[in-house]
Order: structure tokens, then C-alpha cells, then sequence
């Protein structure tokens, strides 16, 4: 194992994201010790039954005193009220992190609270199950997963450096894009799949035709892939969808566009147009599996009735 590369770590909102980093900081040794703090004195209960983190604290200014790395593993709309309630409390030349799922506001929000003492190198580990909390966590989940830097210009780059080190131990392989760009790409591979996945479970669910125990009975015919997707935690999807209004609203416009297209070579019977376009999005499947984010195995590597 090699040496730690922070002496403490503070781990703000030791959720499904937050649990998983100090499990895994733990396991790779990447950290001499880790403080965490929650707002909820049942989740501090739970991470201190856990004992994934040295030592739970009530606040999270009582979290960074001290500490060398803050991460800051909050849902996106209260990152900025953190960053307010930890800034008089942080050690000079510390690195402040976070994971939100949306860069431009975290650097707007979070950013001005800031000192100028601090460095602070926003994070967002493209990495996550639809369960939330920290039982969910584990140590292997950011393992061959991408964790995307978006240091602020004129970040101090040994920071950006420490910080791409750190996430590299953790198994995760690490991009550096602006905020913006960041924002553009997971409008795409993941703000917008979730939210045709949320409106088709909701139009399911509200059809008068079709009642809802048959949904339910013949989900295997491909119903049952969007409702994994469409339990994903609220909160978390609310904030993700306010603070990235711009970037969902273009790949949305653009999403509907191909939809009335398919439309109308549905409508129109134009079999060459379908299957054109299906023919496309099928090497796009195949280019995930290729760049090993997903398995090649029947029905998503599913078991059928027996474990193995
Ligand atoms: P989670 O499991 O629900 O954990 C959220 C944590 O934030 C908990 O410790 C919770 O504290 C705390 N929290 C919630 N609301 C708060 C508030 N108003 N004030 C202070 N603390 C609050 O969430 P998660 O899935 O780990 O997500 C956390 C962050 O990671 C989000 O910013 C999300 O965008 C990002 N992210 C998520 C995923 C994913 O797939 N889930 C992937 C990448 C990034 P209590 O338990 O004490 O209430």
C-alpha cells in the first residue's frame, strides 16, 4: 500500500456517494483518518455503527477543522449554504471538494464562500446506483468509473493534481473539463435519460387503457429497464434538473426534434428510416461495452432465478 495522500479527510453528507468514498479511501489506504459529519443524528448514528469514518461530528464546521481534503457530498441546492457554514472553519492550503452531478452552479454557489486560502477543485464521480444513503455504499464504486475534475481557471494546479491522485487510488480514471462542458455532456448521458425514464414510468402509471397490474405483469418487455432509473432519489434529481435548466432544455429540444422524426416515420410507415436509426444506436451499445462501462451479457447480465 502506498503512502497516505492526505493526513484527514472530511467527508460532508456521508451518503450513497459520501459512505462510498471513505469506504474506499479506507480500503486504499489513500487517507490517515476520515471525519464525518451529517445533518441527521440517525445517519451519524448509522455511519458510527458502520465505522467507515474515524471519528462523527454534528456539524460540518466541526468536520473541516483540521482537515486536509473537505468533500462536501450534499445534494446540489445546499452545496452553497455548506460552503457558507464550513468557510470560517477551514484549514489554510486545505482542498475543497465536492460530487454534484452539476459543475456551473457548484462553482457559482459554492466558489464566493470560499477563502482565498483554500483550494477548490469541484468534482463529480460519473459513478452511482438508484439507492441512496449510507448503507448503500461501497468501496468498489467508483472502480473503472470516471470521476470528471472542473477546476476554476486559475486553480492552483499541484491542487488539481493532488486531487486527480487521490480519485485515481479510489479506482476511478480522471477527466478535467470546464464546468460548462461538463454540464452539456451529462445533460446528455444522464440528466436527459432520466427524464424520459421518469416520464415514461408516470405515463405508465396514469394510462386508463391498460391497467397498472398489467404494466407491472409485462414490464420484461422493456418497461422495467426505465422504473430501475426512475427510482432514483427526488431530492437529488429536483436539484439536478433546476441547476441545469440550460443544458437539459437544449438536449431536450433536440430530443424532440428525433422523436417527431420517428413519428413520422412511424406514421408514414418509412421502415428504411427505423431501421437506419436503430441500426445507429445499436454500435453506440456496443461502443459502452467496448469502453467497459456495462457488460455484454444477456438482459443486462441479469440472473434468471438462480443466483450465481
Ligand atoms: P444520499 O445518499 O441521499 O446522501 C445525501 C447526504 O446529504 C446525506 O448525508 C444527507 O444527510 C445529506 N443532506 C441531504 N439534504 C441535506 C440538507 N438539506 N442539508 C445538509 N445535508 C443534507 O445522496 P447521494 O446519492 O450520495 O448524492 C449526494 C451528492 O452526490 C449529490 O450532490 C449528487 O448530485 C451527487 N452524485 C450522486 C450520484 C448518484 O448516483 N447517487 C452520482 C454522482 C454524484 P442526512 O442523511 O443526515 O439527512
Amino acid at each position: 500500500m502506498t503512502a497516505p495522500l492526505f493526513d484527514t479527510l472530511a467527508i460532508i453528507g456521508p451518503g450513497l456517494i459520501g459512505s462510498s468514498i471513505a469506504r474506499a479511501a479506507r480500503a486504499q489506504g489513500a487517507v490517515r483518518s476520515i471525519v464525518a459529519s451529517s445533518r441527521s443524528p440517525e445517519t451519524r448514528k448509522i455511519i458510527a455503527k458502520l465505522g467507515i469514518a474515524d471519528k462523527v461530528v454534528e456539524t460540518s464546521a466541526q468536520a473541516v477543522e483540521g482537515a486536509d481534503l473537505v468533500i462536501v457530498c450534499v445534494p446540489v441546492g445546499v452545496c452553497g449554504t455548506v460552503a457558507k457554514e464550513i468557510a470560517p472553519h477551514l484549514k489554510a492550503g486545505a482542498i475543497v471538494s465536492d460530487v454534484g452531478s452539476v459543475k456551473g452552479v457548484i462553482v457559482r454557489d459554492m466558489g464566493p464562500h470560499l477563502p482565498d486560502n483554500v483550494h477548490f477543485v469541484p468534482a463529480h464521480p460519473v459513478a452511482g446506483t438508484e439507492h441512496s444513503g449510507p448503507e448503500a455504499g461501497f468501496a468498489e464504486l467508483f472502480e473503472n468509473r470516471w470521476c470528471i475534475l472542473t477546476p476554476p481557471e486559475g486553480t492552483d494546479a499541484e491542487s488539481v493534481d493532488r486531487l486527480a491522485a487521490f480519485w485515481s487510488l479510489l479506482g476511478a480514471n480522471v477527466e478535467i473539463m470546464t464546468p460548462d462542458h461538463h454540464d452539456l455532456v451529462l445533460a446528455v448521458t444522464s440528466h436527459l435519460p432520466h427524464l424520459i425514464a421518469y416520464t415514461i414510468v408516470g405515463t405508465a402509471d396514469e394510462l386508463e387503457t391498460v391497467t397498472r397490474s398489467e404494466v407491472l405483469k409485462f414490464s420484461a418487455g422493456g418497461f422495467r429497464d426505465f422504473t430501475r432509473i426512475a427510482t432514483s432519489d427526488p431530492t437529488m434529481w429536483r436539484d439536478i434538473f433546476l441547476a441545469n435548466k440550460e443544458a437539459v432544455l437544449e438536449m431536450l429540444g433536440r430530443f424532440n426534434e428525433d422523436v417527431a422524426a420517428l413519428t413520422k416515420a412511424i406514421r408514414r410507415g418509412d421502415g428504411e428510416a427505423l431501421s437506419e436509426h436503430f441500426t445507429r444506436t445499436r454500435a453506440i451499445r456496443r461502443g459502452i461495452i467496448d469502453a467497459g462501462q456495462d457488460t455484454a451479457d444477456a438482459d443486462f447480465g441479469r440472473s434468471h432465478g438462480h443466483e450465481d
